[in-house]
């Protein structure tokens, strides 16, 4: 049983990061971020209800994200293993998550990226998507080749709406409330957790490093 949590501020790198770790351990990449944000996408009862949430920065109630998390994880997909990414945030999340996986026999390594407060609001400042395809871009390091326009596709790239400076400043501050003492509740309460310096390293060094974290073969093809 694959079962790792990424755990980290916004702009740690838990996306790019969890993206790597499900095509080298070939299980499904959980996030409530992206799941949120299908929902809103699809207009539905629960995409209206979170919206303004997400749109100011600030988390949406713990018993949406508790609900869709217990129900992905029933999938078959999720069987033999996941990628949990933006779960849990609060401590009730962590104790949610703690109860669901005791309750299967999972034992989930907690991944921890840590990651310079500066380097952070670099990273989130900075970042650019493409609308089209959603290649993530910075403009400092990693800038596209053509003048703000996706190398893949070549539309203009935009702003995320969480992105814009007000937004990251409440994003940030409720990671420090109500996400940052999650991590010491987790160890306190004896779940295994590993901390990455992913500060300066790029990505595929970091990966390297979850990799011998977590004993798996970091030269597999598919870890690369
Ligand atoms: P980031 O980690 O960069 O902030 P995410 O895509 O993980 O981005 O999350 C985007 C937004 O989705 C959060 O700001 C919050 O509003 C909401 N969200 C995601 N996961 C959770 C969660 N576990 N609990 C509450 N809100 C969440």
């Amino acid at each position: 049983m694959k079962a790792i949590v990424l755990f980290g501020s916004p702009g740690s790198g838990k996306g790019t990061q969890a993206k790597v770790l499900t095509r080298c351990l070939k299980v499904p990449h959980i996030s409530t971020g992206d799941m949120l944000r299908e929902h809103i996408r699809q207009g539905d009862r629960l995409g209206s209800a979170v919206a303004a949430r997400m749109q100011s920065g600030a988390l949406v109630s713990d018993e949406v994200v508790e609900a869709l998390v217990e129900e992905r994880l029933a999938m078959p997909d999720a069987a033999g293993g996941f990628v949990l990414d933006g779960y849990p945030r609060t401590l009730a999340q962590a104790d949610h998550l703690g109860r669901l996986l005791d309750g299967r026999g999972i034992r989930e390594m907690v991944i921890y990226l840590a990651v310079d407060y500066n380097v952070v609001i670099a990273r989130l400042t900075g970042r650019r998507q493409c609308p089209r395809c959603g290649t993530l871009y910075n403009i400092v390091s990693k800038p596209p080749r053509d003048d703000m326009r996706c190398d893949l596709d070549g539309e203009k790239l935009v702003i995320r709406d969480d992105d814009r400076e007000p937004v990251i400043r409440e994003r940030l501050e409720a990671y420090e409330r109500q996400t940052r003492p999650v991590l010491e509740h987790l160890r306190l309460a004896g779940r295994r957790v590993v901390e990455v310096d992913a500060s300066n390293d790029p990505p595929d060094a970091v990966s390297r490093k979850i990799c011998q974290a977590l004993e798996c073969d970091d030269r597999s093809e598919n870890c690369r």
